[in-house]
C-alpha cells in the first residue's frame, strides 16, 4: 500500500522520533509498514524514506539506490559522489557516528522538499549500529553516496531536514538543476554561486 508522504511544514517532520521496542518490530503493524514504505520508496522514487515523512514518529528508516537509478548520471558523477548500488536495507534505532570530516559537498534532495535541490556537505564515511527489520543488531559501515543517505535518513528520525544544514546560496529547482548546475564541476559552481565570498 502506497503511504502519503509529508511536505516540509508537517509538526512530525520536526520532532524527535521515539525508539522501537524489539517486539514492536517484529508485530505485523511494524513488518507492514516496512513493506509499505518500501512501496512508496520504490514508486516515488527516492534512495531513502524515514517513518516520519509517513507521519509516524518512529527511529526507523528504509533505503535502496538501485542500479538503474545510475543510468541517466553520467560515469564520472557517479564516481565523483561514490555512488553504487545499494541493496535494500532497514534501519532500525540508529546510533550514527561519523568517521570522517565533513568533506563531500553535493547536491541533494528530499521527497519531503519536493522538487528543490541544494548542496550540502556531509561525512564521507559513517557508521551506523541499529537493529535489523527481525530486531537483530547490525552495524553498516559506508562511505560515499551511501554513507550520505544514511546521514540524511537519520537527520529525519532527529527532526533536521536538509535544508537546515544546505548551504543556502546553492538552494535551485530541480529543473534548474538540470539546466544549469547538472554537469558544472563543483568549484565552478562554487564560483558561479558566489559561494565562497
Ligand atoms: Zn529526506
Amino acid at each position: 500500500m502506497l503511504l502519503e508522504i509529508k511536505s516540509a511544514g508537517e509538526p512530525v517532520l520536526r520532532e524527535k522520533a521515539r525508539d522501537l521496542t524489539r517486539d514492536e518490530i517484529l508485530s505485523s503493524t511494524i513488518q507492514q509498514l516496512i513493506e509499505n514504505m518500501r512501496e512508496t520508496m520504490h514508486k516515488a522514487p527516492g534512495v531513502g524514506l524515514a517513518a516520519p515523512q509517513v507521519g509516524l514518529g518512529l527511529r526507523l528508516a528504509v533505503i535502496e539506490d538501485k542500479a538503474e537509478y545510475m543510468k541517466e548520471i553520467r560515469p564520472e558523477v557517479l564516481k565523483e559522489r561514490e555512488r553504487r548500488p545499494v541493496p535494500f536495507e532497514v534501519i532500525v534505532n540508529p546510533k550514527l557516528a561519523l568517521e570522517s570530516a565533513a568533506d563531500a559537498d553535493f547536491f541533494e534532495g528530499c521527497l519531503s522538499v519536493a522538487g528543490w535541490t541544494a548542496l550540502v556537505l556531509r561525512a564521507g564515511q559513517v557508521r551506523v549500529d541499529c537493529l535489523d527489520h527481525r530486531g537483530q543488531p547490525k552495524t553498516i559501515q559506508a562511505a560515499g553516496w551511501f554513507a550520505r543517505i544514511l546521514q540524511h535518513e537519520i537527520d529525519h528520525l532527529n527532526g533536521t531536514l536538509y535544508v537546515d544544514r544546505m548551504e543556502a546560496r546553492s538552494f535551485c529547482t530541480l529543473d534548474n538543476y538540470s539546466k544549469h548546475w547538472k554537469d558544472v564541476p563543483l568549484a565552478e559552481v562554487r564560483r558561479r554561486l558566489a559561494m565562497d565570498v
